[in-house]
């Protein structure tokens, strides 16, 4: 087998994720025969490094030994059982290790197998406890301006990036939408934190206005990644759950790219020491492994839809791999192994290394900002600095990044013109250099 065999056979027959097809006769997708920790390997022999943690899933690198084993052993036992009715020992065990990890309150663990199916329970049980308590006018969320919370049609409804929710308008819920904290639109010499202060007064006055028909408020904490990795500061969080408090809506926060590490802390919402009424993960749930979510909620939610089943009150939604024991196995692992290897601390470590590294981007004529929280950097390219002008789309020149990277053995997958970098934690500080010099070639070429 070698990579064009697979690739012609690839053409044939599979459509991609987020992809236009057209684009496959250019550039054919590349064929991966195996992984090993942050390296990818297709068919010619050709290695690639893993920028992006295959789409923000993976932690430990591929093939991780320790979560390889667990599954391996979990095989052994009990591939698959119904979680309706039936329970098993690690959808037991990582609900119980979940609720202790998780900010305080959250008592509840409530599976499904996407990160949008997460968010699907989270606005269906916040909408279905009001109607349970008795509050039908409630039907409305609020989000914020840019931010993504997948692809299912609810969940697109609760999104706002363009590109992808534009053509399904018709077919969508109507969120009210909020200015955004993001921080790139705060004026020179303001800090992150005072912009996002600012910002807050248009939820206050939304909230203010809307709280009766509003179920809940749902943000991606910290940063919001598919809208271009944009970032604001935790004041931004706290305002707003004690915001959600006096105007009694709930608040969801969808960590399923920003928890488990990402933005420096095991969730997001530890930096501004709140915790929300619902909190959906997935991604780096399983390591990168298997298809996992969960949202988590209160005993409070849990309460109000206990009751006779004759009163109608129970959330009758399932979906059919729900608590799946071989991904919870994976799960697992992984947060043995934050247990045991001092994750967050020694992440600190490459965060430094990753800002370091990329510290000359910051002068490049087409960089409006290098920006970072945690393990998550990005790069805004521009056509103008000064005006923070960007390129016109049409020209695609995140597209050249990265295949100027493909070229250099690097997998960087740009959001239009921003280039991110958002690797396993099992990087060393000589691939995060070489990550940070491809980038630099890359945006110099694509800039030119
Ligand atoms: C990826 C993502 C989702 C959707 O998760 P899927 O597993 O792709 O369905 C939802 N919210 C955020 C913030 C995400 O980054």
């Amino acid at each position: 087998m070698d990579n064009d065999s697979l690739t012609q056979r690839d053409l044939r027959v599979v459509w991609h994720p987020c992809t236009q097809m057209h684009d496959h006769e250019t550039l054919p997708p590349i064929p991966i025969r195996r992984g090993q920790g942050v390296w990818l390997e297709d068919f010619d022999g050709k290695r690639y490094l893993d920028a992006i943690s295959s789409w923000w899933v993976n932690l430990f690198g591929h093939a991780n030994p320790r979560i390889n084993a667990a599954i391996a052993d979990q095989l052994q036992n009990l591939e698959h059982v119904i979680l309706a009715g039936f329970t098993h020992e690690p959808v037991v065990q990582l609900s119980e290790r979940l609720t202790q990890i998780a900010p305080k309150g959250l008592a509840r663990c409530f599976y499904a197998d996407s990160g949008s199916a997460a968010v699907e329970i989270a606005l269906k049980m916040s909408f279905h406890y009001w109607h349970n308590r008795g509050e039908k006018k409630r039907t409305r969320f609020i989000n914020l301006a840019n931010s993504y919370h997948g692809e299912t049609l609810g969940a697109l409804g609760v999104g706002d990036v363009a590109l992808y929710k534009e053509t399904y308008r018709p077919l969508l819920l109507e969120a009210i939408t909020v200015k955004s904290p993001d921080g790139y639109h705060r004026e020179p010499g303001e800090s992150r934190a005072d912009y996002s202060t600012r910002a807050f007064a248009a939820m206050e006055a939304v909230l203010a206005r809307h709280a009766g028909e509003v179920c809940a408020v749902i943000v991606e904490p910290l940063v919001q990644c598919a809208g271009g990795m944009r970032m604001y500061d935790p004041v931004y969080l706290k305002l707003l759950r004690q915001a959600c408090d006096k105007h009694g809506v709930h608040l969801i926060a969808d960590e399923i790219a920003v928890g488990f590490g990402r933005t420096g802390t095991m969730f997001a919402c530890e930096q501004a020491g709140i915790a929300p009424d619902f909190l959906c993960l997935g991604k780096g749930l399983t390591g990168g492994y298997l298809p996992l979510s969960v949202c988590l909620t209160t005993d409070e939610v849990y309460q109000a839809f206990y009751a006779n089943y004759t009163a109608r009150k129970a959330f009758l939604h399932s979906h059919s791999y729900t608590g799946n024991p071989l991904a919870c196995r994976a799960a697992l692992a992984t947060l043995d192994i934050f247990r045991d290897d001092d994750v967050i601390n020694r992440n600190r470590e490459l965060a430094g290394h990753m800002a370091r590294a990329t510290a000359p981007l910051v002068d490049h004529p087409h960089v409006a900002e290098v920006r970072q929280t945690g393990m998550i950097l990005a790069i805004e390219m521009v056509r103008e600095k000064k005006t923070r002008a960007p390129y016109p789309w049409q020209e695609r020149r995140g597209l050249s990044v990265y295949r100027h990277a493909l070229e250099r053995g690097v997998l960087l997958r740009p959001l239009g013109d921003v280039i991110y970098f958002m690797p396993p934690y099992v990087i060393k500080p000589e691939e995060i250099e070489l990550l940070a010099r491809v980038a630099w070639e890359g945006v110099d070429r694509a800039t030119a």
